[in-house]
Order: structure tokens, then sequence, then C-alpha cells
């Protein structure tokens, strides 16, 4: 009856598991799928995630997974460089970027929490179908897992909504919000066994929206027959998109053309695309911020309170910061009423402009400006189009919007 209550074992609801339990708050976590399985393609953590992380423990472990990316390299589709950086502790921060599978993550947050707070803390099968409350606490009820017909109902003293992009418990207190927004890029994601590429852990950037961008990093270590497991995403500028589905498949004949004639001398880029593992089909989508997220004793948390492009490498991180700033604020304040609002107060205002931040200039605007202002042509050298200085100041200006900037971080 003490307990937090948390939907969604995804990313944000076990780094809040952890978090609580490390401040001795108890929790238990209510998952819809039956089975945690490591699902997903690659993921970035910036430092400020990275060292929440590490506060939990988990640097080591997250080490031994992932990659840890050294510079962030940008080039026309030309192949020509752009813009090169280096990232994370090659950058001078105290903290590593990684660039991680996403199953695991998960896998590395699940099996933390399980050893610290106990397996029986993790409910699986169990998806939530909405909550209400009174003076004395929140009423969860559940089915077993999604379309399940029998009826489940849990008593707690808060409830934490971590269930995603499609939140239930977001529609509940927004009914009328209607679908997320699409953005007019589709994705195709996968993963490719290659071998390393320019620094064997850049993070690569190239091309542009209107005529097929591609993102590319390392997510595993080579292992004996020296590939590495490198997640892709293309992104092209598309009027219509399908639904929704983490998990639906994709087409290479649907997206490979525009990028039928990239062979750089790092990447023969479509060698590398049809080499894919799988291909993965995904609409860019966000919402519109919301004036609010909690309501009593219930509140919003990760992706379920502010679903974001993903263009800046901040929906996992910002999740992560929204846990560490939900648990200081129960830690800090008894009513539990006044802990949620508190957190609403510390972490809407600034997740509203990375949202929006990442609709018009996240990092990939510099491709945009050099797109701009080349007219899509080969560049002599890039002085001639841009300078260091805008672009170092195209750079920074998302970090210190997105909160890791290396000063506010050092604060
Ligand atoms: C299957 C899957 C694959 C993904 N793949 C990628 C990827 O490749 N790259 C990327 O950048 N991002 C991916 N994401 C999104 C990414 O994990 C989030 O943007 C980010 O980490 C924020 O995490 P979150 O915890 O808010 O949401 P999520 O990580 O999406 O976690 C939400 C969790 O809630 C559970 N859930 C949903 N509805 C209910 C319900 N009604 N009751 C109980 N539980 C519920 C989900 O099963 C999931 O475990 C993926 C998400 C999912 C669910």
């Amino acid at each position: 009856m003490d307990e937090v209550i948390i939907v969604g074992a995804g990313v944000g609801g076990l780094t809040l598991g952890l978090a609580l339990h490390q401040a001795k708050i108890p929790c238990r976590i209510f998952e819809s799928v039956p089975e945690l399985r490591a699902v997903g393609v690659g993921i970035n953590l910036l430092p400020h995630a990275t060292k929440e992380l590490a506060a939990l423990g988990l640097e080591d472990a997250l080490a031994k997974v992932a990659i840890q990316t050294t510079d962030a390299t940008f080039f026309n589709r030309f192949g020509q460089l752009i813009y090169q950086e280096p990232l994370g502790r090659a950058a001078g921060y105290d903290h590593p970027q990684f660039s991680i599978h996403r199953g695991d993550l998960q896998m590395v947050l699940l099996e933390a929490f399980r050893a610290h707070a106990g397996a029986d803390r993790v409910v699986t099968g169990r998806h939530c179908l909405g909550v209400a409350q009174d003076d004395g606490g929140v009423t969860l009820t559940f089915s077993d897992g999604p379309g399940g017909k029998e009826r489940f109902t849990v008593r707690g003293r808060v409830a934490i909504a971590c269930d995603g992009i499609n939140s239930v418990i977001r529609k509940q207190f927004f009914p009328d919000e209607g679908e997320p927004r699409y953005s007019g890029v589709n994705m195709w994601r996968g993963v490719t066994r290659w071998k390393p590429m320019l620094s064997g852990a850049s993070m690569v950037r190239a091309g542009w929206l209107s005529h097929g961008k591609m993102v590319i990093y390392p997510i595993r270590a080579a292992g004996s027959d020296g590939l590495q497991l490198i997640n892709w995403v293309a992104e092209i500028e598309t009027p219509n998109y399908r639904k929704r589905d983490w998990n639906r498949e994709g087409s290479l004949d649907d997206f490979i053309g525009p990028f039928s004639d990239w062979h750089f001398d790092w990447l023969d880029v479509p060698a590398f695309i049809r080499a894919a593992d799988s291909v993965l089909e995904f609409p860019m989508v966000d919402q519109d911020p919301l004036p609010r997220w909690s309501f009593g004793r219930v509140t919003l948390l990760g992706d379920a309170a502010h679903p974001m492009v993903p263009r800046g490498s901040n929906g996992a991180g910002q999740a992560i910061l929204d846990a560490k700033a939900l648990t200081a604020a129960l830690t800090e304040i008894p009513d539990s009423v006044a802990a949620l609002a508190a957190y609403e107060k510390q972490r809407l205002e600034a997740t509203t402009r990375i949202v929006l931040t990442n609709r018009t200039n996240p990092p990939d605007a510099i491709l945009r400006e050099v797109f701009q202002r080349t007219h899509d042509r080969p560049f002599k050298t890039i002085d001639d189009v841009i300078s260091r200085e805008e672009l170092v100041a195209l750079s920074d200006g998302y970090k210190r919007i997105a909160g890791y900037s290396k000063e506010a971080l050092r604060r």
C-alpha cells in the first residue's frame, strides 16, 4: 500500500525503480509484455544520462556491452567531411557517451533491479487499463497482457506512468489528444555486422532529410570475426507512413534508392544496408508538449510524458533524468501529491524545450545549413560554406538546451 506503482519496465520505469530502491522507497513495476526480451536497435546515452546511471552503480556493466562513443562526424551526401567533434570522455566529460543496443540497456537495468530490489518487484504480463485515486492512494487495473480477459487491481501510494509513447494513462488524462504527430520523415532502422569504420567509435550523420539522411554508429564491440554490430537509421521525407509499431518490418526497396550512389572511402553504404540482419520501419513522430503531467497521485515519465523525435539522442536520457528528479522529489517531500507536482515543475519546461528544439534545431541542423548553402552540391572547402565557429555554435546550442553542456554537468 505504501508502494510506488510503476507502469512499464522500459528504460524510464526500470531506472526509476532502481533510483527509488536506492533511496529506500518501496516500489513495484508492472509490465505489459509476458517476458522482457532485448528488443529494439540502437540508442545513445549522453553524459548527463550516464552520470545518473553511474550514480546507480551501472557504469561498468554498461561499458561491458556498449561502445564508448568518441566523436560525432558529419558528411554531406557526396561523402565530404563537414564537421567533427569529440564526444563523451574524449571531449573531457567526466562520464562517457554510450552507443548501445536498446535491449542491452534494458537488460542491464532489469538485472540490476532484480538483483537489488528482488525479482518479485517486476511483474510481467500485466497490461495497465487505467488508474483511479482517492485520498488514501491509487488503484490500478490491469489485464493479463494486451487484450487479456483477466482483471487484476493493485493499490499503491502513487502511480507513475512509464508506459511509453502509446501510454494508456496519458490517454486517460488527455482523451482528445489524438494520434502522435507525424514529422513528415519516415525512418528505416537496422543493424549490420560490419568492420569498424572511421574511429571505430564514431557517430556519423550524413546527407539531408529531403534527399536521404543516414545516422550510423556501432553498438556492440567486434567479436572474433572482427565485425561490430553497427546501428543505422535511414531518414527520408515521405508524405505517407504506415501505423507506428516498434517492431514493424521494413522493405529495402522502399528506401535504398537515395543511397544507391553513396560509395565512400570509409563505407559502401548500399552494400552496408543490404547486409543488414533486419530492417524495421518507423515514422518519426512526437506529441505536442502537455500543459501538465501530474494529477494528484498520478504522474507521467519518459516517453509517456514527452515523446520526442529521435534527432538529438535524448529520448532515453530524458527518461533517466526524469527518474532522478522524481526520486529526489519523493525523497524530500513527504506529501505525495506535492512531490509529484514538484517533479513536474522541475521537468516539464525543460523537456518541452527539447521536444520543440528536436523539431527545428537538433544537432543535424549542421547538415541542413550545408545542404541549403551549397544547394545540395559538392563544395571545394567547407570554410567557403560555413565557418568552424558557426558549426561549433550549432552543436553547443543544442547541448545547452538538452542540459549536457560540460559547464552544466560540472555544476
Ligand atoms: C519494443 C521497443 C523498442 C524500441 N526500440 C527503440 C530503438 O530501437 N531506438 C530508440 O531510440 N528507441 C527505441 N524505443 C523507445 C525508447 O526505449 C524510448 O524512447 C526511451 O528509452 C524512453 O523510455 P520509456 O521508458 O519512456 O519508454 P519505453 O522504453 O518505450 O518503455 C515503455 C514500457 O512500457 C511498457 N508498456 C506499454 N504500455 C503498457 C501498459 N499499458 N501497461 C504496462 N506496461 C506497458 C512497454 O512494453 C515498455 O516496456 C523502443 C521502445 C520499445 C517499447
